[in-house]
């Protein structure tokens, strides 16, 4: 399957070559492997947790640090990994991830922002959201009588409940990788990393990465980047012009900045709050609060999520922490600026703060309306969530850096699989769609 020689080969006889090993990488390898086609995987870090993989891992970045951990609900990170924002290793990132799996909203699908937007609705990644959700044990709920009655009341009170299914314990990617290898179909290059590119017209037709094992040659029939919200940038660049670009700056870099905004006081509905606990305990099922997504769109809010999280220990008292998980939209000024190593230059802007301030003064009031007394933050502390998004967008406008297929623009065979071609980000957590997007993509290149 790899090719030494550089001699050119039927397309039939060429593997897709699939940069990265995480979410985005297994569903598209998935989908090759189900088509009959070859795969060659290239893994940057090791196929062992060490702590070579750790450093690896860090992200250099000015401003915000772009650093995982907080308000995670229980993460369990290896050793030497507390903190770090993403896993460079087999497996991707999925070896740290805390497992909230929750889809971006249909409003996040539709939403223009400047001149970006989805090129697709939610509809149209309906059925890659659903074999994702049948890969991973991601459940379809039954209905809840006590939370269909109080979804009632919550929207009477013009606020929107959002379902998150939390897994534990997190899937991890290993054994699937060992099963995906056992298919002989695919062929796993770790530690590698890219040193050339030649390129046939608007193709790539030759890549050459050095190895432990020494340089190798492969001649892709297409290649894919699944490399993560930040590092995609970097090598899609790479793939399209042959050169490293060091210096390029790919601008509208988004987090989910998150923090604790306020203190609830119950005084109605606790029964329904310690039911909230008992979904939770017993069905992974997580509750949160968001404002109608017709509001969002009228008035250009973000589409931001708000957690209830007991103060004290099991959610029977009284008192609640309000915790957010905000949706940034994309800006100029927050960039990944390439180099020997990425590095991300992000700030909670002004902007952010604001609109921010226009959804606590929207939900403190609706919240108090519905439990009781809500007492914001004098100086909230926010800080970001690991999720890196949009620097890569997809869409068809000016923006724009991957098409709707997910090709990656001046490049007809090259394609990124990431949360960097998010457009707009939503506060939903990533991985879901990212993987969706996987899916979707696996099924074009197969059709190819
Ligand atoms: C502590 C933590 C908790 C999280 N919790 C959640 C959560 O609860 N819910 C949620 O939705 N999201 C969560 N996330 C985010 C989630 O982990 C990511 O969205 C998801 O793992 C992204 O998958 P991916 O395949 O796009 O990228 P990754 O899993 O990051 O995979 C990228 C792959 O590319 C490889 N790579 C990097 N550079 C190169 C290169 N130059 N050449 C070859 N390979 C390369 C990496 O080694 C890795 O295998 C969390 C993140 C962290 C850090």
């Amino acid at each position: 399957m790899i090719v030494h020689d550089g001699q050119r080969r039927p397309e039939a006889h060429r593997p897709t070559v699939v940069f990265g090993s995480g979410f985005a990488s297994r569903e598209v390898v998935r989908g090759l492997v189900a088509a009959g086609r070859p795969v060659v995987v290239v893994e940057r870090g090791g196929r062992e947790i060490g702590t070579a993989d750790a450093a690896l891992s860090q992200v250099a970045f000015r401003r915000e640090a772009v650093r995982s951990g907080g308000f995670d609900f229980g993460a369990q990170v290896p050793p030497d990994f507390d903190g770090v924002p993403r896993f460079v290793g087999l497996g991707g990132t999925a070896s740290l991830w805390s497992g909230k799996w929750r889809a971006l909203d249909e409003i996040d699908m539709r939403r223009r922002h400047d001149d970006r937007q989805w090129p697709f609705s939610l509809d149209e990644l309906e059925a890659s959201l659903a074999a994702v959700a049948c890969a991973y044990g991601i459940p379809s709920w039954s209905s809840d009588a006590t939370l269909e009655d109080w979804r009632t009341e919550v929207e009477a009170h013009d606020l929107r409940l959002i379902e998150i299914f939390e897994q534990r314990p997190p899937v991890r990617l290993i054994d699937q990788w060992n099963e995906l290898e056992r298919s002989g179909l695919v062929h796993i290059v770790a530690e590698a990393g890219l040193i050339g590119v030649a390129h046939t017209g608007s193709e790539v037709h030759r890549l050459d990465l050095e190895t432990p094992q020494g340089r190798l040659a492969i001649e892709p029939r297409d290649v894919v980047v699944a490399c993560g919200g930040i590092e995609s940038v970097a090598l899609s660049e790479h793939l399209r012009t042959g050169k490293r670009g060091d210096g390029a700056r790919f601008g509208g870099y988004m987090d989910h900045p998150k923090g604790i905004v306020g203190q609830l006081e119950a005084r109605r509905g606790r029964d329904r709050l310690a039911h909230l606990m008992t979904l939770r305990g017993q069905a992974s099922r997580l509750i949160a609060f968001a404002l109608p997504a017709d509001e969002i769109e009228r008035d250009g809010i973000g589409n931001h999520t708000a957690f209830l999280w007991p103060a004290g220990h099991d959610g029977s008292g009284s008192g609640w922490q309000i915790i957010i998980n905000l949706e940034q939209f994309p800006e100029r000024e927050n960039f990944i600026r390439l180099g020997a190593r990425s590095e991300v230059s992000w700030r909670i802007s002004r902007a952010t703060w604001q609109d921010m301030n226009r959804f606590l003064e929207r939900l403190s009031k609706r919240l108090s309306g519905l439990l009781g007394p809500v007492r914001l933050e004098s100086g909230i502390q926010l800080r970001g969530a690991s999720h890196p998004a949009g620097c890569l967008p997809m869409g068809d406008g000016s923006a724009r850096q991957v098409d709707a297929a997910g090709r990656v623009a001046g490049c007809d065979n090259v394609y990124c699989a990431s949360s960097a071609v998010f457009p707009v980000a939503g506060s939903a957590n990533p991985t879901w769609t990212v993987a969706a997007l996987g899916h979707r993509l696996a099924a074009h290149l197969g059709r190819a």
